[in-house]
């Protein structure tokens, strides 16, 4: 199947490459990190606060928006995009890990997984096919495949061989159930290799835990089908950074070249940098607003914790290279009043830092990888952030 990817770059030092990546809502340049609008928001930011800070590509659940407003609901207000007024990308994950994660109650079959609603205990069926088709409702621009997601902290091979011989099955009638969905695809190169693309995109998700052999089995049975993209699931999880910096590996050495990959969840910057010199193409995290809603921000030299008292006194931006909003306009002081103050307007304004922060960290990294000189991006880039 023909995957919309142009591939721009590749570092000749590791496996590090930067591309286009073409979706019905226009190009995503890669690699990428995509905020998280888990309920139809980045929570605290508006869409033009995305447009303000470069976001090109947002991630959304499928799990939240089933459950709540419904897919039925979005289908009927015309989708997504119109719903919550963003006219760039949107990817849906499929709904595996918060079931995982969220459900008081997870029972995995054949057929599909039945969960509770963490809302109201209420019960719910997801299937591969069922899945698919909410992800159609909601309108995306990626789709992802139902998979079944474990633990990745000492995980018992057993329990990760079943994981991945239940998503295989899963991922085969997910990939056909896509060609019923979408039967006419319509996806054409340009001649100056860029794409036109008016369907929505299908990408396998690859588990394996952090066991190597199962990691390979699971890229090499993904190639096989017919979809535009791979995600790596189930990790950052607990395991180690050399599990999984070793699991990664596994899976895009054996990974067709001409085809982007999604590292779900993930995370930290210098974690991202290292799955980039892995060969990872996309990224999403809620970690960046979570820890803004803490007053914790994200700088060049490492972390700053806004209440800390020294910050009161100071005139100076958050971060004197950042162009966001915030640190266009406020000081450090102002801020830091915000906070102590519990104004909402805090929650926004470092939010919107944050995660400029890291969609200018991936304009960077796009910048090193072309000039050639990605792993010394990275090393002074750690050096100074830790
Ligand atoms: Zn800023």
């Amino acid at each position: 199947m023909i995957s919309p990817f142009k591939i721009l770059t590749k570092d000749p030092q590791s496996k590090a490459r930067t591309g286009i990546l073409y979706t019905k809502h226009g190009p995503v340049k890669t690699p990428v990190f995509m905020p998280v609008a888990t309920q139809a928001s980045v929570k605290a930011l508006t869409s033009a606060d995305l447009k303000d800070i470069h976001a090109e590509c947002l991630l959304s659940n499928t799990y939240h928006l089933y459950l709540r407003p419904t897919t039925k609901i979005l289908k009927q207000l015309g989708g997504l995009h119109k719903f919550m007024k963003w006219d760039g990308s949107i990817l849906t994950d499929s709904g595996g890990f918060q079931v995982y994660s969220l459900s008081q109650f997870r029972k995995i079959s054949e057929e599909g997984v039945l969960f509770r609603s963490h809302h109201d205990g209420s019960k719910h069926l997801f299937t591969p096919e069922n899945v698919i088709e909410f992800e159609s409702e909601i309108g995306s621009d990626i789709w992802t495949m139902l998979d079944v997601c474990i633990h990745a902290k000492d995980p018992s091979k057993r329990d990760a061989r079943e994981a991945l011989e239940q998503t295989k099955r899963w991922a085969v009638r997910a990939a056909k159930h896509y060609q019923k969905v979408v039967p006419q695809q319509n996806i054409v190169q340009n001649s100056d290799g860029s794409f036109t693309v008016n369907n929505s995109l299908l990408f396998g998700i690859i588990q394996g835990s952090i066991f190597t052999d199962l990691r390979k089995e699971a890229a090499l049975h993904m190639a096989e089908l017919p979809t535009h993209g791979y995600c790596l699931g189930g990790l950052s999880l607990g395991e180690t950074q050399e599990q999984m910096n070793d699991a990664v590996l596994a899976v895009t050495e054996n990974l067709p070249e001409n085809k982007p990959r999604y590292f779900m969840g993930l995370g930290t910057p210098v974690e991202i940098l290292n799955s980039v010199e892995r060969g990872v193409d996309m990224f999403d995290c809620v970690w960046p607003t979570r820890v803004a809603r803490n007053g914790m921000v994200m700088t060049d030299e490492g972390r700053m914790n806004i209440k800390n008292a020294c910050y009161r006194l100071d005139e100076r931006p958050l971060d004197e290279n950042c162009d966001c909003f915030a640190c266009r306009n406020y000081s450090r002081a102002y801020l830091s009043h915000l906070f102590r103050s519990g104004e909402l307007t805090s929650h926004r304004l470092l939010s919107m830092h944050n995660i400029r922060f890291l969609t200018r960290t991936m304009e960077r990294v796009r910048e090193s990888i072309e000039n050639g000189t990605f792993l010394k991006f990275k090393e002074e880039f750690i050096k100074k952030y830790e």
